[in-house]
């Protein structure tokens, strides 16, 4: 590896890539280092990714994971980021209590909308947030997103590592049913990071694509023309959702109670169906619910 960075250890391991504790040798600075071998070496690296990375780069938020630097090794591409000791899964795992403290919510909920609205805002679509991809510093209870943009940039997996399913639980149902789909996808994901926070569960846990859709169908129903124009056209719903109808048995107000009212009306707002009707995050950081 670069002589610039020790490796101390391996810390995660996502779709594209392992993820390395390391020490910056100049500074004694701790860093994560992403690895990324390309699987056809003799196209070198990949357009998109280049673009992608360049984006990256120019992403200067507080809630954002900062990507410092880019090296070309043999293989493929090092990023290296700036570090931070936790993610939200295992902070909700290791402190249960957060599901009790709002404040704690309300502050986290409303890092992660900052960070998705100024990633929107610059045009970049996360596609795969969830409580793994938001870090945390834990001495001041920052929140960065992490991993924004890789997933557009990397959107074929250039090689499998893990052979790990990736998480379903926090897919939106447009991407689900197979439709065209844009910033609202990451919505849907805070909500379900949402009440994920609030309940200690994640919301619509299953073991395939087909069976989270009939999750989030037995809390919401199955969506109609009425509810979500062009919904029945979609290849998904006319080969699988006629030949399994479900019933509404789940309900969200008694799911999450412990959200409050003024809460479960923001989070009610974040997983609406159909994606033009869904809150943005722009508009939810001006919700009541912040208010305090
Ligand atoms: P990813 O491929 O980005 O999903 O990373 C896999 C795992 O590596 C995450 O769930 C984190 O636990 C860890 N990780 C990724 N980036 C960082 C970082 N900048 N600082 C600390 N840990 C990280």
């Amino acid at each position: 590896m670069d002589s610039k960075y020790q490796l101390i250890e391996k810390i995660g391991e996502g779709g594209f890539g392992v993820v390395y504790k390391c020490r910056e040798r100049a500074t004694n600075k701790t860093v994560a280092m992403k690895r990324i071998i390309f699987i056809d070496q003799d196209e070198g690296v990949p357009s998109s990714v280049i673009r992608e990375i360049s984006l990256l780069q120019e992403l200067n938020h507080g809630n954002i994971i900062r990507l410092l630097e880019v090296i070309n090794n043999w293989a493929g591409v090092d990023l290296i980021f700036e570090y931070l000791d936790l993610d939200l899964s295992k902070f909700i795992a290791s402190y249960p209590e957060v599901a009790k403290d709002r404040q704690k919510i309300k502050g986290f909920l409303s890092q992660i909308l900052c960070g998705v609205a100024y990633c929107h805002s610059h045009k970049i679509l996360h596609r795969d947030l969830k409580p793994d991809n938001l870090l945390i510093d834990g001495s001041n209870s920052v929140v960065k997103i992490a991993d924004f943009g890789l997933a557009r940039a990397f959107g074929v997996p250039l090689r499998n590592y893990t052979g790990k399913v990736a998480t379903l639980a926090y897919k939106a149902p447009e991407l689900l049913l197979g439709a065209n789909y844009s910033t609202p996808v990451d919505m849907w994901s805070v909500g379900c990071i949402f009440a994920e926070m609030v309940t200690g569960q994640p919301l619509f846990q299953a073991q395939s694509e087909f069976n989270v859709l009939m999750e989030i169908f037995r809390m919401f129903g199955v969506p109609t023309e009425a509810t979500w124009p062009g919904v029945t056209s979609l290849y998904v719903y006319i080969t699988k959702m006629i030949a399994f109808p479900t019933i509404v048995t789940r309900n969200l107000a008694t799911e999450a109670t412990g959200v409050g009212a003024v809460g479960l009306d923001l989070l009610s707002k974040m997983l609406i169906l159909d994606p033009s009707r869904r809150i943005t995050a722009s508009d939810a950081l001006q919700h009541a619910y912040f208010r305090n």
